[in-house]
């Protein structure tokens, strides 16, 4: 009986369920997979996920979901309504990018697209939604199997667009906290290439930062190369405005603030003896906190008004700044919901396998359902997806191995999909426990 005992001590000392999810997400993974290879070979660009929404839908109504499909372009909701408590919102995001896979998988993509400018391009999934939608079906599966051991409402998306900022919040303004149970609760997961496979990070407060996509076009007056003095030359006036910029963050901000000035693209000009009317640049702008991303909003401007004036510009030929239209606002985890999530993370995969981690500059569109209302509780976590021999000979250092967005991004899928299920499943256990 000494054998009992000990068994009966080991269960005791493990969370409720944490076998049965994790048992049955592990008997789940060949199938998982394999959808996980058909999404990956199949990527869609922003506004344009019919196929991945069709995936999505139609596995949420075999498991007997509400589904409704597009909700703010393809965005799929599905609902599960299942007795008294609060209500949890779950979302995998559905986009995949203008990037040409050079990963050699043998699933890699070879689908091509034309791109927002235009461009013929290749498609991939270099920001690993497909492990997003995967796990978001494996949760699903879990959730609708244990529907006798939660209460509440769960409500499941598929969003459109995130990789343009723009698809949270197109599902909102088409109704999705008023046509659909409204959460308490968001929980979203992303793939990371800065942890090794399977380590969950988390950050409390703001996770992903404030971004501004900020157009500059420089006006000169155009001339002959040989004859300057006739002419306003853009590019010097650009260039000026371009190191001038770098002084905002070096000498207008706070050392205690995060702030980000790139300029990440300057065009201008034709040929060599030709001065141009105009030269154009593009900025990245982040942050987190409001008044610094007022500052940098405003300082660019007036950095820009500044050096047109003092090349001796008309007010006439003042540079035009402008919104890209993608900005969005930085990502929020709430203290509450993060640490009770990390605390039942931790208990569930191990200390070796949960991190508190710096937030990101990178930025996202999920904050926005917080944004939206403040009394939602919200939580956006990492799993990490870098194969364990990879970052094992990369020695951990993340400069020496591919980011999201990269052509060579090829994380270790079971690994991800196989935590993020087990993680969100018990997440929502927890949340919509009977009371
Ligand atoms: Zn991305
Ligand atoms: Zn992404």
């Amino acid at each position: 009986m000494k054998g009992a005992i000990l068994f009966a001590a080991a269960l005791a000392a493990t969370p409720a369920s944490a076998e049965t999810v994790r048992d049955a997400v592990a008997a789940d993974m060949p199938a998982l997979l394999a959808i996980y290879r058909d999404l990956h070979a199949n990527p869609e660009l922003s506004f344009e996920e019919v196929r991945s929404a069709a995936r999505l839908a139609a596995e949420a109504r075999k498991l007997g979901f509400e589904v409704t499909t597009n909700v703010g372009g393809h965005g799929v909701v599905a609902v599960m309504r299942n007795g008294p408590g609060p209500t949890l919102m779950i979302r995998a995001d559905m986009d995949g990018l203008p990037v040409t896979e050079q990963t050699g998988l043998p699933f890699a993509s070879k689908v091509t697209a034309v791109g927002a400018g235009g461009v013929q391009t290749g498609v991939m999934h270099a920001c690993g939604h497909d492990t997003h939608m995967t796990a978001w079906i494996g949760t699903a599966r879990r959730l609708a199997a244990m529907k006798s051991q939660w209460s509440g409402t769960l409500v499941m998306i598929g969003q459109p667009a995130e990789e343009r900022v723009a698809g949270a919040r197109k599902m909102l303004d088409d109704g999705l906290f008023t046509r659909f149970p409204k959460p308490d609760t968001v929980i979203a997961f992303h793939d990371n290439s800065g942890l090794p496979a399977g380590v969950i990070g988390y950050t409390v407060g703001p996770a992903l930062a404030n971004v501004d996509g900020i157009d500059i076009k420089v006006r000169g007056v155009g001339g002959h190369g040989a004859v300057p003095q006739l002419a306003r030359d853009p590019i010097v006036l650009a260039a000026r405005i371009v190191t001038t910029l770098q002084t905002l963050v070096a000498r207008e901000i706070s050392p205690f603030d995060t702030a980000v000035v790139t300029v990440g693209s300057f065009h201008a000009g034709s040929k060599r003896n030709i001065i141009s009317n105009e030269a154009n640049l593009q900025l990245t702008v982040r942050s987190y906190a409001p008044d610094v991303r007022a500052h940098l909003l405003d300082g660019i401007a007036r950095i820009a008004r500044g050096e047109a004036i003092a090349a001796g510009l008309p007010e006439t030929l003042m540079p035009v700044v402008s919104s890209d239209g993608e900005s969005a606002d930085a990502t929020v985890n709430t203290q509450e919901l993060t640490l009770r999530m990390a605390k039942l993370f931790s208990d569930r995969f191990g200390k070796d396998r949960v991190k508190e981690v710096q937030a990101s500059t990178a930025s996202e569109d999920f904050g926005v359902f917080y944004l939206t209302d403040n009394s939602i509780q919200s939580l956006i976590f990492w799993v990490g997806g870098v194969p364990q021999d990879k970052w094992d000979a990369a020695g951990g250092d993340v400069a020496k191995l591919p980011s999201l967005h990269s052509p060579f991004w090829a994380p270790d899928a079971e690994k991800v999909i196989a935590t993020a299920s087990e993680a969100l499943t018990a997440a929502a256990l927890d949340i919509l426990a009977k009371r």
